[in-house]
């Protein structure tokens, strides 16, 4: 299980590396927005942990690059900034779930879990919304019983749509969790 630590402050990091890799976890730290998004593009996690506030280009900005090259890993945001407004844009821009800082590390801990628990769901290439299901790898989408494939723009757009979906649907259920409407 490897996780990417996206932190500058030196403290947090060390602190949030140790911690993890007293639980086994394998941790790679990077201090900037930059290295991170490196790292992302060349090797493979299975959670992000994110700060937001990072030299050169910010957490949220390395979080809409990621989303828009459909990178689908779970992305846990760190912050100082305890604002509702704050918490929506970074769930908006793609974030799974937001942890305000200073945090206990047992609840880091419990989240981590539970993004691997529905990043595991979320691995199988498939999207669904109702009863429309989308084959990611086949191009296939089948409603009901019937089968048909779509062309690709239209595969396009129509799984963009589902994105949207699924999307609202995880911000709906982490907005509920945390007894915000
Ligand atoms: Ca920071």
């Amino acid at each position: 299980m490897r996780i990417l630590v996206v932190e500058d402050e030196q403290k947090v990091a060390d602190a949030v590396r140790e911690g993890l890799e007293g639980e086994r976890y394998e941790v790679v730290v990077e201090r900037t927005g930059e290295g991170a998004f490196f790292r992302v593009n060349t090797e493979t996690f299975d959670v992000i942990l994110l700060d937001l506030t990072l030299p050169g280009r910010d957490g949220l900005e390395i979080l809409r690059a990621l989303r828009q090259r459909r990178m689908e890993t779970p992305v846990l945001v760190l912050t100082a900034r305890d604002s509702l407004e704050d918490r929506v844009t970074g769930l908006d821009s793609g974030a799974d779930d937001y942890l305000v800082k200073p945090f206990a590390f047992a609840e880091l801990l419990a989240r981590i879990r539970a993004l691997v628990r529905r990043g595991r769901v979320a691995e199988a290439p498939r999207l669904l919304v109702g009863d429309l299901e989308m084959d990611l790898v086949t191009r296939k989408v089948t409603r009901a019983d019937a089968r048909s494939s779509s062309p690709w723009r239209e595969f396009e757009l129509l799984e963009f749509l589902m994105r949207i979906r699924v999307r609202s649907s995880r911000a709906r259920r982490w907005r509920e969790m945390s007894g915000r409407k």
